[in-house]
């Protein structure tokens, strides 16, 4: 309660006074990021089940990156996110490789998808396409069937006509920032990746095997310095997580091959309910 309490403080004027429920669904409905009281953004809940006050939109192009799948309207996040994605751009640039395409971020409050990934809900978490080099403003605009497959996914290995240098050194840059707590990545991407590193392997222990992920990775932030309302996830283990944990994704049952049903779906933190159910909704409502 203490918690609610003083975030009242920060967003009273956000806060309803009905206990009506807004549905998930709602979030896709949030056309506006919702306005932070005293400035500063707020991420909200975890990673998977959650909201951002004072989310800010990437810019569509900028130095080493282009926005994809514009009209999904996920380009949305987290300053820290925002600038992040900037600063790997830049550096995307500097080194010469071919542009970096940014896929979902988030909806402009966040909240769940009603398609496509559980996660992606605080604006901490950013796809990165493996398809490398600037599209034309129409295809950037709606990119489905557009992505660059790099797995060859009967034989559960990188694909080596496809994967080439650029991929390697991108998902390593990607890496190398200190914000970044997790990078998810499909398991044979991932074996790639621990076979081509050969003299700096700190930063192999970001890299999380995990389904799908064969034509994106997708980069995980840590929760922004003062984020009250934040939840980070554990650390991931110590190591590089080369060895048998990594081998483990690709034994015919353990883990399965598809992911188990979910459980029931917890509710949403109260302060993202409060906030789809604020009177002053109008504002980033569609
Ligand atoms: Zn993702």
């Amino acid at each position: 309660m203490n918690k609610f309490k003083k975030t009242s403080l920060i967003l009273t004027a956000l806060l309803a006074s009905s206990s009506a429920l807004a549905s998930p669904a709602d979030w896709q409905k949030v056309k506006r990021p919702i306005p932070s009281e005293n400035g500063v953004s707020q991420p909200i809940g975890s990673y998977s089940n959650g909201c951002i006050i004072g989310a800010k939109p990437l810019p569509a192009k900028g130095a080493g990156y282009q926005v994809i799948r514009m009209n999904k309207n996920r380009y949305y996040g987290h300053p820290d996110m925002i600038s992040y994605l900037q600063r790997l751009g830049q550096k995307v640039q500097n080194s010469g490789m071919p542009t970096m395409l940014v896929g979902d971020i988030a909806m402009p409050g966040g909240g769940r998808f009603l398609t496509g990934h559980a996660s992606h809900q605080m604006g901490l978490d950013a796809d990165i396409w493996l398809r490398m080099g600037a599209m034309s403003d129409q295809d950037a605009l709606n990119s489905d069937g557009k992505g660059l497959l790099v797995v060859n996914r009967a034989a559960q290995r990188v694909d080596d006509n496809i994967w080439n240098q650029n991929h390697f050194n991108l998902i390593k840059l990607a890496a190398q920032d200190n914000q970044v707590a997790r990078i998810f990545v499909n398991p044979a991407i991932k074996v790639k990746l621990c076979q081509s590193e050969r003299a700096d392997r700190s930063w192999l222990h970001k890299i999380r095997p995990w389904y799908g992920h064969d034509s994106h990775f997708h980069v995980r932030l840590t929760c922004p310095h003062g984020a009250q309302y934040c939840e980070d996830q554990a650390p991931v283990p110590a190591g590089d997580g080369c060895g048998a944990e990594l081998y483990s994704w690709f034994e015919p049952k353990k883990p399965s091959a598809t992911p188990t049903q979910p459980a029931a779906r917890p509710p949403e933190p109260f302060l993202c309910q409060q906030v789809l159910n604020s009177p002053k909704r109008s504002e980033w409502l569609e």
